[in-house]
């Protein structure tokens, strides 16, 4: 590994207890059901917005973003599946149904995880460093990942998780009542519960509070350009960039992908790509390169990539974890291609977690696992050298 990440980490006893504090509260808020109820139950008293605290049972409401057919049918047009939708039948994520030639999602105020994490954990690492994201998810997504970490919601019906009910303006005042300056819409699929999506995004924004989306990308180029302007940040989860890949391990589509990420460009909405890197599926130094190149040449060399460490879950247990020299290797290839903040993932200790200036190699951010240690940026600029840091940073 080459520039200043290949220094070695300096992490202090009391740096290693701080990113353990870290990484305990991220692993309760990721986990479900029972998280969810239990916050939604601390933001229900009278006049918060909380329309109810109560488990199993669907509440339907008007969908967005679709078109009626003939004879009863609808095609929803949130993401590329285009699904067209019989009458009493559901989309392919399975939390959107056509009702007598209507379309209604099932999950709209009624997730199913709800906690507090830090943004680093999202993961975005040029938005207001160390702060706290009220983060939640409904049941669903439209990909189907064979490595993902959260099937248990994400691949879920509705009325096959607990969720608590949870208006959006009950989610803005639950953010305030945790001084969490950010919502992130994150664990599932945000995409095909957009509405919800749209409706915390502009109750939090009433409040002081700005929203995050943590996606796979998939979404259709009319209701991200209604979300678009409602949000601080969009985190892509570019899964590689092999169409085959997505296909035989995502049940999804790389293109739509980047024509979203081309025109989260044109919308200015600052954006990071996270790559999850797997053995022998997408790691090859050539895959690693031509995306490395898609960034630099159709995003620009200052948005972070993220490589993140793979640990065998779900469908994909017969494959070993992503060695950090497979990990190395991709940072120095996109590092080699011009990408100015490269970062590793699921590798705590290691130099590559924190921000380096590209102007004089000085250290801006440091970072042990989901921790913050230091933030020397002074008004989004190298305090050392003055060069400015691309972000969101106040
Ligand atoms: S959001 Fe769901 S119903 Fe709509 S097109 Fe995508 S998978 Fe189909």
């Amino acid at each position: 590994m080459t520039g200043p990440g290949a220094r070695a980490p300096d992490a202090t006893r009391r740096d290693l207890l701080r990113a353990l504090a870290a990484a305990g509260g991220a692993a309760c808020a990721a986990r479900l059901a029972g998280s969810a109820t239990a916050i939604a139950e601390d933001v229900a008293r009278p006049g918060e917005g909380v329309v109810a605290v109560e488990e199993g049972g669907l509440a339907p409401r008007p969908a967005r973003w679709y078109r009626k057919l003939p004879e009863d049918w609808v095609q929803c047009g949130l993401c590329p599946h285009g699904c067209r939708i019989s009458e009493g039948e559901r989309g392919t994520c399975g939390v959107r149904e056509n009702r007598k030639g209507s379309l209604f999602t099932l999950v709209h105020s009624r997730p199913c995880s709800v906690a507090v994490d830090p943004v680093e954990k999202k993961p975005l690492f040029h938005v207001l460093p160390g702060v706290p994201a009220l983060s939640l998810a409904t049941a669903g997504c439209n990909f189907a990942c064979k490595a993902c970490q959260n099937w248990e919601i994400a691949q879920a019906r509705p009325e096959q998780v607990k969720s608590a009910t949870l208006s959006p303006r009950g989610v803005a005042e639950l953010a305030r009542r945790h001084a969490a300056p950010l919502v992130a819409c994150t664990y599932t699929e945000p995409t095909v519960w957009s509405e919800y999506v749209h409706d915390v995004a502009v109750a939090a924004r009433s409040l002081g509070v700005r929203t995050v989306v943590v996606s796979n990308g998939s979404i259709q180029e009319e209701p991200l350009r209604d979300l678009a302007p409602l949000l601080a940040a969009y985190k892509v989860d570019l899964k590689g960039f092999r169409e085959a890949f997505y296909r035989s391990h995502c049940e999804g589509e790389l293109k739509p992908v980047l024509d979203t990420l081309r025109r989260l460009r044109r919308h200015g909405l600052w954006t990071e790509v996270v790559v999850l890197v797997i053995p022998t599926l997408n790691d090859s130094v050539e895959e690693i390169r031509d995306l490395s190149r898609f960034v630099r040449d159709e995003l620009g060399p200052e948005v972070p990539v993220h490589f993140t460490r793979f640990h065998p879950a779900y469908r994909l247990t017969n494959l070993p974890s992503t060695p950090v020299a497979t990990l190395e290797r991709a940072h120095d290839v996109a590092r080699g291609e011009g990408l100015r903040f490269v970062y590793l993932g699921n590798v705590p200790g290691h130099r590559a977690e924190s921000t380096w200036c590209p102007g004089c190699g000085g250290l801006l951010v440091r970072r042990l696992g989901m921790a913050l240690l230091e933030n020397r940026l002074k008004k989004g600029a190298c305090p050392d050298c003055g060069r400015a840091i691309p972000g969101v940073w106040s």
